[in-house]
Parts: structure tokens; C-alpha cells; sequence
């Protein structure tokens, strides 16, 4: 019913091309591993298994699978190019078979097709597909691969041109990073045999979230029929393809005005000057007006937001959700076709009068704010003494044993625990009310924490909804949607928090609950924050400053926050920054600038504390090996960090690179049901060992068990206690 409504709904719009295949159960790279039957070796035995579905394999690869006697643990998953979207990761062996496993695809285009409309299936390109995934054994490529997955890539074409397929859109968002030649001459080969075997079949092929850049000219010597551009992150690349690198006179353009990663209204004045461009050179026939990207990325629907108090209307008519992005995308087809209706003329000025109230509105800048970065210094960004000394203090200061076991700060969020938090909002129960059984279920987190033996406690993060929302919400210069949900991973959702103007923190945060947890304990307490870096990744950010400029506002918002947690007896404070890896822009050369800011912002909100305070961060999900060095420079005294999920790929990186200062490396994976042994814990922690030394190392789950039942978590986290247990017997810890 959802895959029909969305659609009509575009079909109903006047959008021509309607995209299918756009739908997934779980995530859209895993339907291509099975759409190629690329099923990893451990689910075999499923396969196998006749009461066993191709759904529940599907669901085995993406969460694990514990049940009947098969216990196997679930794919990779890391974060989609620059996107806090997850896909689960490929894994390739040498001799690798590809089949045409599943149809999908095709049977989604019949499926639109019976309801009346004639869609453009969107493949996953094949070298962005093998690119993404992994080698699983050493010794091969995984782009040699190719020449098998082409001939089942083809296979399906052919099924779609039979049924009657138009246009087939090709996703090669890997033209927006750095390539080298051979995976160029991948991506030609591949769409020159997909014509070659379909030359009926019309082609786009589509680029997102940066330029085609030094892979433009491959892109415009392809035989496609159509290629987008990404016009929003790369403004730059239409006067590159129209002027410089001479569009052949077949190719159609596609022209992304419209941001599919970012919530604010399209500003129709300068997107009709780039249609408009774009048709004076190669005329309106070649032309498609379309999305920036997939509008994966965007919330549904604006219209349905009508709490004023979260989000009031004057700053409502700047935004555009999904459905309204669609509906510009044909308004703005229709305003540059020359021949716009009233209505389109009416939207246009509706759409100039909105731009002209946000550019003007006394809500979004604060001159406090301004002159407080102005006034930032270089030792604003610094610690008292070097980790080397820290190390020592914090070793006086906290008597933590060896391997210290801690977890990344929510436990469970319970039914009970929502139920109670929508009936607060509801005004069902009283504020009194609402403290008093978050209050308890804190105690309880505590009580069963030190009751297994943990050393650094948390307090549970019960009265948080989301680590990004819960702090956006008692920031100024935030709105709030009620139904602004982006899919994070699987059927997990977040919704991001939209900065429209100068940050400031009215008071405290979460002084209260850190406070009060630590008083229920003699054990130490982690403060527990969102860093700005992930806050600014994870919310909807104004466009008409830098980021790196709302970057640091939110740094010394939480830089007030890290002292006042310090001045209430808080030791260690964690600041998590899962988000840091995520906005790396997507060329390398543009990563020193990035890294730059966002590095000195995490520095800024963490360095106003005394030697003897503990400064903890957390991050997860994404590939660290290539920024290490900076993560070092964060200079955090402790990172735990995402690994169990690689088996700790990652720490061969932090071992070569002689990471400086202190590290858990997660011991098991919280994305997955599946409870872990206690044996596959100590030989993570054994592995660990190898390549850091045992004095530098912590004990915890790999993120935050906010997404987990109690049982599984209670049933986890004794083994892993028993892990760090006998990790300590078996080392002898060099005297400090
Ligand atoms: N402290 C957060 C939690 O435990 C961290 C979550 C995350 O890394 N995404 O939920
Ligand atoms: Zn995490």
C-alpha cells in the first residue's frame, strides 16, 4: 500500500518519471545482494532450509539470525556516502557466483504498472555495488568481479524491457568520489554492454551529493540517454557540461535543482535561471527537472505538521518536505516551459515572498552569538596538559581497574519508557509524574549495573527520544517537526531537528539527570552529550551561513554544558561524535577543511574542563581507518568505538597508526538481537590486544542499547563483564 500511495502521489503531481525499485524492506544495497544473489557463505545453511523464506534470509543478512540452531550474525552496515543512512555491506570472496536471485525489481515495475503507471526502475549501478562492498578473504579486487555480475545485471534489463520498460535509471554515486582509472573503465564497460544488450532501453544514469568532477568526461562519453547532475551540491558542474565538456547532441540532461538533503523551501528565482540556461543551450526537449538526489533523505509531508509550538508558521513557509519538493519539482518544470498556468504563477510569487520574509526575519540572527565565535582563541580549543599527563591524574582521580567495562550510554527504550513519554506529551500525566518513572527507571539502570559488575555507569538516557532531538529541543535557534522522520536504518527512524538560526543554550541540559544519577551510586557516573558535530550532521541545517560557522555555535553551546556537568561533580563526561566520519566530504581533497572545523569543534566543546576530568566520545558506524589521525587530534582521553560488526578491522589501523590514548573498541554488536558469547567477546579483546596495548584498552558494547530489549541486553552484558573479567586475569598490566 505504501509503494502504490507514493507513486500516485508523484504520478498525481505530474511528475512523468516515476521512480520504482525505490522501495525496501530493509535497505536498498541489501535488495541488490540478493537481487544478485550475493549471499555470504554463514546463511547457507538457511537457504537450505526449507521452511525458510527468502524474506527471512533477507532479514538474517540485515540483523542476524538466532533460532532452530543456526546462530549467525548479520552483514556489515555503514553509512551511505555523506548520509546518516545506513546500507549493509556487500561481501565478496575470490571466487564469487552471481545468479538472479530475485526479482524484485521487475516485479515492483509490473506492480506499478497493474495501478496505471509506467515507472523508471533506479538500479544500484554495478561498481557502485562492488565498490561499497567488501573483499571477505585477501587476495583478489572485488572490481574483478565485474565481468561476472554484468550478465545478470543484463538478465534483469532484458526482463524490464520486455515488460515494457521505458527508462532504467542507473545509481553510479560513486562518480562523486575520487576514482582511478580501472574503475572508470568498470563503469564503462558495464553500460556499454547494458546497451549493447538493451538498445531500446533509455538510460540515465545518475551521479548524487558532489560533482562528477574528474569523472565528467567518462560520464558524458557513456551511451546513456539521459545523465543528472547534482545542481545543488554542485552548482558549478552545468556551465562544466554545457560549456567546457560538450554534452553529445543524444544525451538528455537531468537537472537536480531541487535539494533532496536539506528541508528548505526551493528558491524558484534561481533554479528557473538554471532550467532556463540549461534550455537557451541544448533546448527544452533535452531537459528533466528533478530532486538533487533520492528523497529518501527528506521528511514526507509538510502539510501534516500543525503544531505551532514546535514549529510556527512563519518558519513552516520556508520548509518543503518530500511531497512538497515534488510538487515544486512540477511547478518549476511548468514555470520554465514558458506556458505556467496561474497557479504555477501564483506559487512563484508566493515562493519569492517566502525568501524575501526568511532573508529579512529578526529571528534567526543573535549578535551575542556572533561576537562569542569572533572571540574564540587558539587555546579555546585546547586542554590544561597533554594526554600523557592527563592519563596519569585520571589514573589517581578514578582508580578504574585494567579494562575497564562501561556501555555507550541508553539502555533500553522500553514500550513502557515510550508509552509514558507519549502520554507526557499528551499532557495524560504530569511533569511530577513523568520525572518520578523516569526518575525510578534510572535507578533501577543503576542498581542492575552495579550489580553485574560494570565500573563506569550511565545513567540510562530514559528521558532522551533521540541524542540529537532530545538536545536540539532545548537549544534556541531550533524548530521541531511532529512527523519529520528520516530512515536511519532498517525500520529505525530519527527526526532531525531543524536549525534555522543563531544557537544559544537558555540553561542546562542535563545537569539534573547526571547529578541525580550520580548520587545514587558510588561508582563514577559519564555525563552523557551529543557533540556538534553529529548534532549539526543529524539536523537540518540553515543554508545561509557556512556550516563550519553553526558549527561552532553549537560547540559553545555545549562547551557550557561540558562546565557546568564538571562544577556538579561529573568525572567523566562523554561527548558523543558518531556523526564526525559521516560529514567527510566525499573528495579527499576537500577533506582538510572539513576536518579542520569540525575537529577544533569537538576541541571547543571539550577542552574547558581540568586535567582530572575524564573526556570520553563515542563513534560508530563508518570507516575511521582513513581519518585516524584526526580522531587522534580530537585528543578525547577515551573513544569507544564501532568495531565488532569488522571482527576489529578497524584497530589494525589504530595499531599501525600507534593510536595515543585510550580505546574500547565495541566487543559486540547492538544492531543485532543476537546475544554474544562470552568466548567470541575474550577473542575480540585477545585480537585487540595484538595491535594496542592492554593498558590503553576499555570494554563495551559497540553503541548505545537504546534499540534492544532488557533480556538480550542483561543476557549480553554479564558476558561482556565476564569478557573484561577474564581479560584481566590472563594480562599483566605494565606499572604505571
Ligand atoms: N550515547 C548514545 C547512546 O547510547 C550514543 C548513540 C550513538 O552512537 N548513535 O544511545
Ligand atoms: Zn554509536
Amino acid at each position: 500500500a505504501i509503494r502504490i500511495k507514493n507513486w500516485k502521489t508523484q504520478h498525481e503531481s505530474g511528475i512523468d518519471l516515476v521512480p520504482s525499485n525505490d522501495f525496501s524492506y530493509y535497505d536498498q544495497v541489501l535488495d541488490m545482494c540478493l537481487t544478485v544473489g550475493a549471499i555470504p557463505e554463514r546463511y547457507k545453511p538457511l537457504q537450505l532450509e526449507n521452511s525458510i523464506t527468502n524474506q527471512v534470509l533477507y532479514f538474517a543478512m540485515a540483523r542476524g539470525y538466532q533460532k532452530e540452531g543456526i546462530d549467525v550474525t548479520a552483514m556489515e552496515m555503514t553509512k551511505w556516502f555523506d548520509t546518516n543512512y545506513h546500507y549493509i555491506v556487500p561481501e565478496f570472496k575470490a571466487d564469487q557466483q552471481f545468479e538472479l536471485l530475485s526479482t524484485k525489481v521487475v516485479e515492483e515495475y509490473s506492480e506499478a504498472k497493474e495501478v496505471g503507471i509506467q515507472t523508471k526502475p533506479v538500479l544500484i549501478g554495478p561498481v557502485t555495488f562492488l565498490l561499497l562492498g567488501k573483499e571477505k578473504e585477501a587476495g583478489f579486487h572485488r572490481l574483478t568481479l565485474l565481468d561476472k555480475l554484468i550478465p545478470v545485471y543484463t538478465q534483469l534489463l532484458k526482463q524490464l524491457e520486455i515488460r515494457g520498460a521505458e527508462w532504467v535509471q542507473i545509481d553510479e554515486p560513486i562518480l562523486s568520489t575520487d576514482l582511478n582509472d580501472k574503475d572508470r573503465a568498470a563503469i564503462k564497460k558495464s553500460i556499454e554492454a547494458f546497451k549493447e544488450a538493451c538498445p531500446k532501453l533509455k538510460l540515465l544514469l545518475t551521479n548524487y551529493f558532489d560533482c562528477y568532477g574528474e569523472n565528467l568526461e567518462l560520464a558524458l562519453s557513456l551511451p546513456m540517454d539521459a545523465i543528472h547532475l547534482d545542481l545543488v551540491r554542485c552548482p558549478a558542474q552545468l556551465d562544466d557540461v554545457l560549456n567546457h565538456k560538450k554534452l553529445p547532441d543524444t544525451m538528455m540532461l537531468s537537472l537536480g535543482v531541487v535539494d533532496g538533503r536539506n528541508i528548505w523551501k526551493n528558491e524558484f528565482e534561481d533554479s528557473l535561471g538554471i532550467i532556463l540556461k540549461a534550455v537557451s543551450e541544448i533546448g527544452e526537449e533535452r531537459i528533466m527537472v528533478a530532486p538533487s538526489c533520492s528523497l529518501l533523505h527528506s521528511p514526507c509531508d509538510l502539510d501534516i505538521e500543525q503544531n505551532e509550538k514546535a514549529l510556527p508558521l512563519q518558519i513552516k513557509n520556508w520548509l518543503s518536505f518530500a511531497k512538497q519538493k515534488v510538487e515544486e519539482i512540477v511547478t518549476l518544470a511548468a514555470l520554465a516551459s514558458g506556458n505556467p498556468s496561474k497557479k504555477e504563477l501564483n506559487a512563484l510569487e508566493q515562493n519569492r515572498e517566502a525568501y524575501k520574509k526568511r532573508k529579512a526575519s529578526p529571528l534567526i540572527h543573535k549578535k551575542e552569538v556572533n561576537k562569542r565565535v569572533e572571540a574564540l582563541k587558539p587555546e579555546d580549543s585546547s586542554r590544561k596538559s597533554p594526554f600523557s599527563r592527563r592519563k596519569i591524574l585520571q589514573q589517581e582521580a578514578l582508580n578504574l581497574p585494567a579494562f575497564p567495562t562501561t556501555t555507550i550510554g541508553s539502555f533500553p527504550q522500553t514500550q513502557e519508557v515510550r508509552k509514558q513519554r507519549a502520554k507526557f506529551r499528551k499532557k495524560e500525566i504530569s511533569t511530577e509524574a513523568y520525572e518520578t518513572f523516569l526518575k525510578d527507571e534510572t535507578l533501577k539502570a543503576i542498581k542492575w549495573q552495579e550489580e553485574i559488575g560494570l565500573d563506569v555507569l550511565v545513567h540510562g538516557e530514559f528521558e532522551r527520544n533521540d541524542m540529537v532531538e532530545y538536545f536540539g529541543e532545548k537549544l534556541e535557534g531550533v524548530v521541531f517537526t511532529q512527523y519529520g522522520w528520516v530512515q536511519s536504518y532498517g525500520s529505525r527512524c530519527v527526526k532531525p531537528p531543524i536549525i534555522f538560526g543563531d544557537i544559544t543554550r537558555p540553561k542546562a541540559m542535563t545537569v539534573n539527570w547526571s547529578s541525580y544519577a550520580q548520587k545514587q551510586t558510588t561508582k563514577w557516573m559519564k555525563g552523557m552529550l551529543t557533540g556538534p558535530v553529529t548534532i549539526l550532521q543529524w539536523s537540518f541545517v540553515r543554508d545561509d551561513q557556512p556550516r563550519s560557522e553553526t558549527c561552532t555555535q553549537l560547540a559553545l553551546a555545549i562547551r557550557d554544558e561540558v562546565k557546568d556537568l564538571e562544577n556538579a561533580g561529573i568525572k567523566i563526561i562523554q561527548v558523543d561524535e558518531p556523526a564526525i566520519r559521516e560529514g567527510l566530504p566525499l573528495r579527499k581533497t576537500d577533506w582538510d577543511h572539513y576536518l579542520n572545523w569540525a575537529i577544533r569543534a569537538f576541541r571547543i566543546a571539550t577542552s574547558n574542563v581540568e586535567d582530572t576530568t575524564q573526556i570520553h566520545t563515542h563513534m560508530c558506524y563508518s570507516e575511521f581507518n582513513d581519518i585516524i589521525q584526526h580522531i587522534a587530534n580530537m585528543d578525547a582521553d577515551v573513544i569507544t568505538i564501532e568495531c565488532s560488526r569488522s571482527q576489529m578491522e578497524l584497530l589494525t589501523a589504530f595499531g599501525t597508526f600507534k593510536y595515543p590514548n585510550e580505546i574500547g573498541p565495541g566487543v559486540y554488536d547492538i544492531h543485532s538481537p543476537r546475544v554474544p558469547q562470552r568466548k567470541e567477546m575474550v577473542e575480540l579483546l585477545q585480537k585487540a590486544q595484538k595491535v594496542i596495548p592492554a593498558d590503553q584498552l576499555w570494554v563495551n558494547p559497540d553503541c548505545g542499547l537504546k534499540t534492544r530489549g532488557w533480556e538480550e541486553t542483561k543476557q549480553a552484558l554479564i558476558e561482556m563483564v565476564g569478557a573484561a573479567r577474564q581479560a584481566r586475569n590472563s594480562v599483566e598490566m605494565p606499572v604505571a
